[in-house]
């Protein structure tokens, strides 16, 4: 059935909750009003040891660092603001106090770096392997929230920051090859920055259509974006930046670059669509300086498919991003 089936399959049996929630399962965040014109968000996301993180090159720090930072993407992913988090912890007995010492540090900081203080939680204990969880509450005007559903066709597909990273990290802390070669990769991996005062601006002075953070890959999150939005897309591929320490690493092991582009999760950049009026009249008025966004491809109608294009030809883009559940 696979992860967004599951969630599909649970979604429909919560059909109509109260008048107040906005949006319910299926974006990144909820978003309930509790006063005319604001809404809360709210979201929660779980670290599993032995499926999203290994003890063995995993410190405690950046565990606790990004357990909160990919939750307040999420926030930022609907245009908002995060405010308060909750902490679920179940421990097994090898931790010591140190270790969850280090853990809250992490937290800590990024609670810190981000405006967003945790304010309490749960411990309880596990019979094999941690896990942490954390909850999310931000805020937003409701004019301005943002979601999977609004783009429309001939929108421009835009991205801040590249691709790659996460992948590589990851792969270099698995294989354990030398770190320090590989230091930004490893540190986007460990500890990401999520994309908080970026999607601010998009949503404030700029406005767009859709929006969605890079949690699962290009590819995945796009079809989120298509299926919500009723639309199909064409990506060009070369068009997406790629860190050169992505490009680097696939060369060393004789690996094409696709992957590291396409199905790279965790990189937690913002992927959203923007008219293409709008678009460049942000270039005309330089709103777009400083924000590192790149234009990947467009929206289309739902009947030309989810393609790419790759050296001058186009494929169907293929599902593959990380689903829990599906391999
Ligand atoms: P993300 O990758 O942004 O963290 P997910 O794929 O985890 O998003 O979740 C997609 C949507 O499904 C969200 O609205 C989330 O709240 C909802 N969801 C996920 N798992 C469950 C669950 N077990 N029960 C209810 N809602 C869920
Ligand atoms: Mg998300």
């Amino acid at each position: 059935m696979g992860e967004f089936g599951l969630i599909e399959r649970i979604r429909r049996m919560f059909d109509e909750p109260s008048p107040s929630v906005i949006l319910g399962i299926g974006d990144d965040a909820a978003v309930c009003r509790y006063q005319p014109g604001r809404v809360m968000l709210l979201t929660t996301d779980a670290l599993v040891e032995g499926v999203h993180f290994h003890r063995q090159y995993t410190p405690a720090k950046s565990l606790g660092w990004k357990a909160l930072a990919i939750n307040i993407s999420d926030i930022a992913a609907m245009g908002g603001v995060p405010r308060y988090a909750l902490v679920t912890l179940a421990l097994p007995d090898t931790w010591t106090v140190e270790d969850v010492e280090s853990l809250y540090e992490g937290i800590d900081q990024c609670a810190l770096a981000y405006g967003c203080p945790l304010v309490g939680g749960d411990t309880v204990q596990s019979p094999d392997g941690c896990m942490l969880s954390v909850t999310v509450l931000g805020d937003a005007d409701e004019r301005k929230v943002v979601t999977r559903s609004g783009a429309r066709e001939g929108d421009l597909i835009c991205m801040t920051g590249e691709m790659g990273g996460a992948r590589v990290g990851l792969e270099v802390l698995e294989s354990g090859a030398d770190k320090k070669r590989f230091r930004h990769s490893v540190g986007r991996f460990l500890e990401p920055k999520p994309r908080l005062w970026e999607a601010k601006r998009l949503v404030e002075g700029m406005g767009v259509s859709s929006m969605i953070d890079i949690s699962d890959g290009l590819t995945s999150e796009i079809g989120h974006l298509c299926r919500q939005s009723g639309l199909g897309c064409l990506i060009q591929e070369e068009k997406v930046p790629v860190s050169r320490e992505a490009v680097r690493w696939s060369e060393a092991r004789g690996e094409a670059l696709t992957p590291y582009i396409l199905e790279s999760g965790e990189e937690y950049e913002l992927l959203f669509t923007v008219s293409k009026r709008q678009f460049e009249g942000w270039q005309e008025k330089g709103l777009d300086r400083n924000l590192e966004l790149t234009v990947v491809g467009v929206m289309m109608a739902k009947s030309r498919g989810m393609l790419v294009q790759r050296r001058g030809k186009t494929y169907p883009l293929s599902m593959k991003g990380w689903d829990h559940f599906g391999r």
